[in-house]
């Protein structure tokens, strides 16, 4: 598809005027700021971008779109990282942050229903008096609708689940414009496909979600953090994967490799011994969270884990889990003014520290620095290959390092992704991961979007 011709950007322009008067901008650094996510890709800014507030407004402007066959790009925090909101063929952008409602909360059935800008720092400060969470936890501030879009998950997801656990229902505005509800509030439903699902991680290919119900939680009684450092990195993995092993019903287990631990020190302060390292945190009764750490305690000693410091307190907990979110901002500045390539793959648990030692060694040929962090309870682990997106040798060198980590998961009977998503980044790994399962992913796109007009080029090339 070629990009939008100007005759018709400025008809699509004044059509979306017409309805969202000062809502709409063509000005190159709202447009610019528009074409980008968080990481090396090179950005593409979109012609129009449009802030609507309301469902309907959303409807009207895909219905405009539709009718001159111009794309869409949804667009919530712009956190991504694999290319997911570059405008590569111009078109709309539709920036949801300004509907940031939350609508409702039924406390009594531990759900809420909300807007898709709503953040999930904004959505968590709402729901704190009321004694509920929602747990899933990309590092960013990320919106809940670009959450849902790319199926994200995080810290939490080893104890509560990812986006595709946590969503109930949603409403969508397909690519012609009409509005569907997917599902309801029921907990269970058997009722018809699971469209909920298909558009959980559809990256804005299928739909614009407008609006999210969305599962909560009770605040546990006792929340306690602990850290604990290794020998080496297999000890530490393995130490995991015997935790899960066992069914300990951790809520995060984290791991970080040396380099990452000497990053976090210095950035945010911790005066960790830099060895290869575990971030965790136990839910539950205080008995329970107490009994929690006390096994996690022992069975990290068995593999010669030092030092492990457990606490209660709630700013030396905001501490660790700050300078965990700060994590990739921390690898950044061991090369001040590098690029991010963060990549993750995810691998059955029992795979997970072939998987690991196998990228290390991988890595130590590499003149790149790339450290390594993970949510290793679910086997998904992310490197941050630090480069300098001029220099054509980094980019190759970053590409062949990416290729051998994702095939390395693929021949684990592993996933591409654990949770970033495809974008346009990973499109050409699906084929790979998915064989024939890529043409019927195909056959449902163009069901939705015959036109090819939401977020395209992305996730399928078609
Ligand atoms: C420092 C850092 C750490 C991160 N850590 C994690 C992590 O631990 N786990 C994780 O999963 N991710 C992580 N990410 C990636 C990112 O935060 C997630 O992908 C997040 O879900 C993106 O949300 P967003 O609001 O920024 O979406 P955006 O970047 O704005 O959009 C992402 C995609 O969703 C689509 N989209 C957005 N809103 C809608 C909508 N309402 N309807 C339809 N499509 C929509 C867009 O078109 C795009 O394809 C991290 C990113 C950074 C920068």
């Amino acid at each position: 598809m070629a990009a939008v011709e100007a005759a018709s950007v400025d008809k699509v322009g004044l059509e979306l005027q017409a309805i969202l008067g000062d809502r709409v901008s063509r000005s190159q650094s709202v447009r610019d700021h528009h074409g980008k996510d968080e990481s090396w890709h090179h950005p593409i800014a979109p012609d129009i971008v449009v802030f609507p507030h309301s469902t309907e407004e959303v409807a009207a402007i895909v219905k405009i779109c539709a009718e001159h066959g111009t794309p869409v790009i949804p667009f919530g925090a712009g956190t991504s990282l694999e290319g997911h909101v570059i405008a590569d063929r111009g078109g709309v952008c539709i920036d949801l942050m300004q509907m940031d409602q939350v609508l409702a909360v039924n406390a009594e059935d531990l759900d809420c229903r909300v807007q898709p800008g709503v953040t999930r720092k904004q959505l968590n400060s709402y729901l704190r008096d009321m004694g509920l969470f929602f747990p899933i936890d990309p590092g960013a501030n990320a919106s809940i609708g670009g959450m849902t879009a790319t199926r994200a998950s995080g810290t939490n997801a080893v104890r509560y689940g990812t986006m595709r656990e946590n969503v109930l229902a949603l409403t969508v505005v397909l690519s012609d414009g009409r509005i569907i509800k997917t599902s309801r509030r029921a907990r269970k439903s058997a009722a018809g496909y699971d469209l909920t699902r298909l558009f959980v991680g559809s990256e804005g290919t299928l739909g614009v979600i407008t609006e999210i119900t969305l599962r909560l939680y009770g605040i546990p009684e006792s929340i306690t953090s602990a850290v604990v450092s290794f020998p080496d990195l297999k000890s530490a993995v393995d130490s995991v994967i015997s935790t899960i092993q066992m069914g300990i019903p951790i809520a995060r287990i984290e791991l970080l490799d040396k380099l990452q631990v000497q990053a976090c020190n210095s950035y945010s302060g911790l005066g960790l011994a830099e060895q290869p390292t575990l971030f965790l945190e136990f839910h539950g009764t205080t008995a329970g969270a107490e009994e929690q750490a006390k096994l996690v305690g022992e069975i990290s000693g068995e593999f010669g884990g030092s030092d492990f410091q457990w606490t209660g307190q709630l700013e030396e907990r905001n501490k660790l889990w700050e300078a965990r979110h700060n994590a990739a901002y921390a690898a950044q500045s061991l090369r001040p003014g590098c690029q991010l390539w963060a990549t993750d793959v995810c691998v059955p648990i029992s795979r997970l520290a072939d998987c690991i030692m196998e990228t290390q060694a991988d890595l130590e040929g590499s003149y790149l620095q790339a450290p390594l962090v993970g949510h290793v309870g679910d086997g998904n682990f992310h490197l941050t290959l630090l480069i300098d997106p001029e220099k054509p040798e980094e980019l190759e060198e970053a590409n062949r390092i990416n290729d051998r980590l994702v095939m390395r998961a693929l021949a684990m009977e592993g996933t591409c992704t654990g949770e970033h998503g495809i974008g346009s980044g990973k499109m050409k790994f699906l084929q790979a991961e998915h064989g024939d399962a890529v043409a019927a992913m195909r056959t449902l796109k163009l069901a939705f979007d015959p036109q090819n007009i939401m977020n395209p080029g992305k996730i399928i090339s078609l």
